[in-house]
């Protein structure tokens, strides 16, 4: 079965020993949207995403990735993970090598793309996210902001179908949120695909196609940002909206 969809989950069941973390997980990410996870801490944001780059094994259901079931055993999953770029939390730069290795790692590595055109497209991936004059340094030299912007241009880098980010703003000051957020815009505005994990209700609401509130594990509710934001249904998302806005 295929559809549209960039990424699509049926009926996705997650466990961890007796803990159920996700249970009946149905979502479909449509070429060019952006969908934004939201809910309590603990509410399986994260293992949702861990489970669509198949760094996590689901128990039942299946994941598509277009139309290829990427929870089929015979998929090939590093193939799969090359198509689906990552950003969490906590901006994972290797220390020890410049901005520029940092970004051409995996497209040399794993893509087996040239140095000279690695080079040439994480420079211009750079000069896009305003980090033109980065290229050279090493993360320690970078504010927190820009950290986290190299490992969305890293993400990039290898031309992911779809990016999934995980809070990724949740480790940075305040007054640094918003450039990444800008970034984030933009890429959509450019027509990359993503799934995101926040806690940022004002950007999911301003940015999202698509609004998700997990509870328990469960997609509680879905719909547009209008929908999700603007009327909740459940006296549960209602609740948590209250809560944290
Ligand atoms: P969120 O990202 O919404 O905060 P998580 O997906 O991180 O939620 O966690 C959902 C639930 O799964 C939590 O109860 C958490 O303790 C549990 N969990 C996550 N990862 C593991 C793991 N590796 N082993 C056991 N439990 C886990
Ligand atoms: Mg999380």
């Amino acid at each position: 079965m295929s559809d549209a969809s960039v990424l699509r989950m049926e009926s996705v069941r997650k466990t961890f020993g007796e803990s159920v973390v996700l249970r009946d997980v149905d979502l479909k990410v449509a070429p060019h949207t952006v969908t934004a996870l939201i809910g309590a801490s603990g509410s399986g944001k994260s293992t949702l995403l861990r489970c669509a780059n198949l760094l996590e094994e689901i128990d039942d259901g299946a994941i598509w990735l277009d139309s290829e079931e990427i929870t089929d055993p015979r998929a090939d999953q590093d193939s799969v993970r090359r198509r689906i770029g990552v950003v969490f939390q906590a901006y994972n730069l290797f220390p020890h090598m410049t901005v520029l290795d940092n970004i051409t790692l995996a497209p040399r590595r794993v893509h087996g793309v040239s140095r000279a055109e690695a080079e040439e497209r994480a420079r211009g991936l750079l000069e896009r996210l305003g980090l033109a004059g980065k290229a050279d340094a090493y993360p320690d030299r970078l504010s927190g902001g820009q950290q986290q912007r190299v490992a969305i241009v890293r993400a990039l880098a290898v031309r992911p179908r779809l990016l999934l980010l995980d809070e990724i703003t949740a480790a940075l000051d305040p007054e640094l949120v918003g450039e990444v957020l800008e970034v984030v815009r933009g890429l959509k505005d450019e027509g990359m695909t993503m799934v995101l994990a926040t806690h940022e209700m004002g950007f999911a609401r301003d940015v999202a196609d698509q609004v998700c509130f997990l509870d328990g594990g469960v997609v509680l509710e879905h719909g547009t940002a209008e929908q999700v934001f603007g009327d909740p249904q459940q006296e549960r998302t209602r609740r948590f909206l209250r809560r944290i806005v």
